[in-house]
């Protein structure tokens, strides 16, 4: 029986980390590149959206009172568009044709949409709806009123936050600086991407897995490429990986007797916080620091390394960012099938998710989803992450889980995170 008595716990891990990760400084950014970056500053609105009551509907400005027996005829006085000023009062029996987003005019407290309308030939129209004051109406300020904080430091921009600011006609804003990632990978066997094909090596993928979780993020890493095992051109490289905010090794962290990546940082100074993790697949992970850069020390298995970086390293690069929101988004889901676990190590298993159909009658609690395992799960097996919607998370203390059984999954859809890890680990 293997003692994990000295690997710290998942959750004991990440805040580690989290203790020793601060949020990076500032910078301006233009609007049109500010996409997922999280706010630095606090946004008031400079104006009142729409800055004035506007209509709701192409239809017809009119008076409610006007309409107190069905159908109704009124003169149209005027036609106001989008972007015009209104000229004339709406007066008794009167109204004023009038478009999405035109100013309503003096008089009138309703719209009715055109649907509900019948033009007759001498100019007038036949109303045949009748309305509460304020239908149709869009209110000055309904939006935006100026003055008022619209968004507060550290949110992250949206797509329709983007749209807000571009009302507020903000061209620049100040937002977290994104770290600068370097991405090395590590071992005599590997052969790089680009490097003849020889039938006796082991294609370097986590240069590129690694690439692409940082790349998920909105951080666009560099590849430092790969280091042999041997202590002095790891040291090299090591070194070259420093300069950066953040530096990702895999491979090489483990017991081989040529696994150099630790004992190599610490000589070029790195202080070394913890090594192991009582996870699986993953648990030789390594995490250091120096007073500029964070270094992660990834297993070389790619399935490993892969659900080291979202457990560690995802959650370290957005608090880097700026970002409450650091952690995947879990969700319940029901297992089809037995999972087998003796305790010891907090397992992540790789899973599909399908809808649940029983979960569709109303009074069912039955979570939503139902959670396959992607076969293989070997932590070299890389297509089991390649297939996986989730990461099923089986707690360390576990004796397996029964089919039917409900557990937490995190989500790898790339875009959805939450403050609270949702699977946290006794420290
Ligand atoms: P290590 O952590 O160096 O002991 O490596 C563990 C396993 O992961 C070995 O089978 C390595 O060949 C494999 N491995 C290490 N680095 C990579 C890489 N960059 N791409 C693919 N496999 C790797
Ligand atoms: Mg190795």
């Amino acid at each position: 029986m293997e003692n994990f008595s000295e690997y710290l716990s998942l959750t004991a891990a990440q805040q580690c980390i989290l203790q020793h990760t601060a949020t990076l400084g500032v910078e301006p950014v233009k609007l049109e590149k500010s996409l997922g970056r999280v706010l630095a500053e606090s946004i008031s609105s400079n104006r009142d959206h729409p800055p004035y009551d506007v209509s709701a509907m192409d239809g017809y400005a009119l008076r409610a009172a006007d309409l107190h027996s069905i159908p109704a005829t009124l003169d149209v006085i005027e036609d106001i568009k989008a972007g015009a000023m209104p000229t004339k009062m709406i007066s008794t029996g009167q109204c004023a044709r009038i478009m999405t987003g035109a100013p309503i005019p003096q008089g009138a407290d309703a719209v009715i949409r055109v649907e509900d309308t019948q033009l007759q030939s001498d100019g007038a129209v036949q109303v045949n709806q009748s309305a509460k004051p304020g239908a149709d109406i869009r209110l000055r300020g309904e939006n935006l009123r100026n003055g008022a904080v619209v968004f507060n430091e550290g949110i992250e921009i949206t797509p329709g936050g983007l749209g807000i600011l571009a009302m507020l006609k903000c061209a620049e804003i100040l937002v977290h600086r994104r770290p600068h990632v370097a991405i090395l990978s590590s071992g005599d066997e590997l052969e790089g991407l680009h490097d003849p094909f020889d039938p006796n090596k082991i294609p370097d993928a986590n240069s590129y897995t690694l690439m692409a979780q940082v790349q998920a993020l909105g951080i666009e890493p560099t590849l430092l490429g790969i280091a042999r095992d041997e202590a002095q051109e790891l040291s090299q490289y090591l070194k070259r990986g420093l300069e950066f905010d953040v530096l990702l090794v895999s491979g090489g962290t483990s017991v081989g007797i040529y696994d150099f990546v630790r004992p190599v940082l610490q000589a070029l100074g790195v202080q070394m916080h913890f090594w192991r993790v009582a996870i699986r697949p993953g648990h030789p992970l390594a995490f250091g620091t120096t007073s500029s850069s964070s270094v992660f020390c990834l297993p070389g298995n790619p399935v490993s390394g892969m659900v080291c970086f979202e457990q560690f390293v995802a959650p370290a690069l957005r608090r880097m960012m700026g970002n409450p929101r650091i952690y995947r988004r879990t969700i319940t889901a029901q297992l089809a099938h037995p999972i087998q676990h003796r305790p010891g190590r907090a397992e992540f298993v790789r899973v599909t998710l399908s809808r649940n159909d029983a979960a569709r009658n109303a009074m069912s609690d039955d979570p939503a989803c139902i959670a396959h395992a992607t076969g293989s799960q070997g932590s070299g097996v890389l297509l089991s992450m390649a297939h996986a919607d989730g990461l099923l998370f089986v707690p360390s203390d576990s004796h397996g889980l029964a089919a039917g059984s409900q557990a937490r999954v995190q989500l790898l859809d790339g875009t959805s995170f939450q403050a609270h890890s949702g699977i946290e680990e006794a420290m």
